[in-house]
């Protein structure tokens, strides 16, 4: 089987509906496909239908935006996103009142920042209008991605990801604090609503500082982690076999999957990192106990 567990389409930041997204997914002879937006489980309805058509087992997921907090710092305190952690939570029940309490303030701090951000490039030499941005955004969970989008458009950069590598990456000159849960409570928040949280590629980016063994540790016995995603396309093999190892010794889950972002993005394709049969059919048996 093909199973890749890590998605976005156009309700966060890809770029393909959700029914496209799915109906790419069985054009790339995937047999499961995780839709996991950002903050956001808006695509879910289309494309579980859209799955049930075309034979494609769609796994109803999503990203969560949270940050590993400084020692001695307030807790509920924004962070910028040099601290930022990405939790996936698969099969959430989206109406569980805490979950959708938070996934509201989420939101809110991601439309806050926007013109914040925008107060900083201008400083930059870089302006840009709310209305370039929301322009970009549509009616999707606005992040980055849509101000990149704008760059791009205002032709300060040939591209999104050179305005990431340039402005935009979590270390740029671009610090701005957002509201998001701290990675114990996002853990907590998807396994009180009946969900399963997977640590989405933890060391990408710098993340191996922020998330060392002993922490990973922690969510697992402390929080009840139960995966972290190894085979993602931003770890290199050394890190995907230490993650791998871990996991193993954590007695966790070890996912790989493409965090496919859209054919109008560059970036991996569908597929390009897949999890395995055993922990797919550990995960499944363990969603469908939940439930
Ligand atoms: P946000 O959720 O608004 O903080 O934006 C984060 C999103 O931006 C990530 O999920 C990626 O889709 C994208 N992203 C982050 N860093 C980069 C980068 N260095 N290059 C390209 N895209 C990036
Ligand atoms: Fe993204
Ligand atoms: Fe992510
Ligand atoms: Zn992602």
């Amino acid at each position: 089987m093909r199973i890749d567990l890590h998605t976005h389409s156009l309700v966060s930041d890809g770029t393909d509906t959700p029914a496209e997204l799915v109906a790419l997914a069985r054009e790339a002879g995937l047999d499961v496909v995780g839709l996991t937006d950002h903050d956001t489980c808006a695509g879910w309805g289309e494309a579980l239908a859209v799955g049930e058509r075309l034979g494609v087992a769609v796994v109803p997921g999503i990203e969560l935006s949270a940050h590993e907090p400084v020692a001695g710092e307030a807790p509920g305190a924004p962070a910028t996103d040099r601290r930022a952690v990405h939790v996936l939570g698969y099969g959430v029940d989206p109406t569980e009142p805490t979950l959708a309490a938070e996934l509201a303030a989420i939101g809110g701090g991601r439309r806050d920042r926007i013109p914040k951000m925008l107060d900083q490039l201008a400083l930059l030499g870089l302006p840009l209008t709310l209305e370039e941005v929301r322009a970009q955004a549509g009616d999707a969970v606005i992040g980055r991605p849509h101000v990149a989008d704008a760059l791009v458009a205002r032709g300060y950069v040939g591209h999104r990801d050179e305005a990431f590598a340039r402005w935009l990456r979590d270390d740029g000159p671009i610090r701005v604090r957002r509201f998001t849960p701290d990675v114990d409570r996002a853990v907590d928040l998807i396994v009180g609503a009946g969900g399963l949280a997977v640590l989405a590629h933890p060391w990408a980016r710098g993340g191996q500082q922020r998330l060392t063994a002993r922490r990973i540790e922690e969510l697992v016995a402390e929080h009840g982690l139960a995966g972290l995603e190894a085979d993602h396309p931003d770890h290199d093999a050394g890190q995907r076999a230490s993650l791998r190892r871990l996991a193993d010794r954590l007695g966790i889950a070890a996912t790989g999957s493409s965090d496919y972002h859209g054919l109008g993005k560059r970036g991996h394709p569908l597929g390009a990192c897949t999890t395995s049969d055993e922990v797919w059919s550990h995960l499944r048996t363990r969603l469908l106990l939940v439930r």
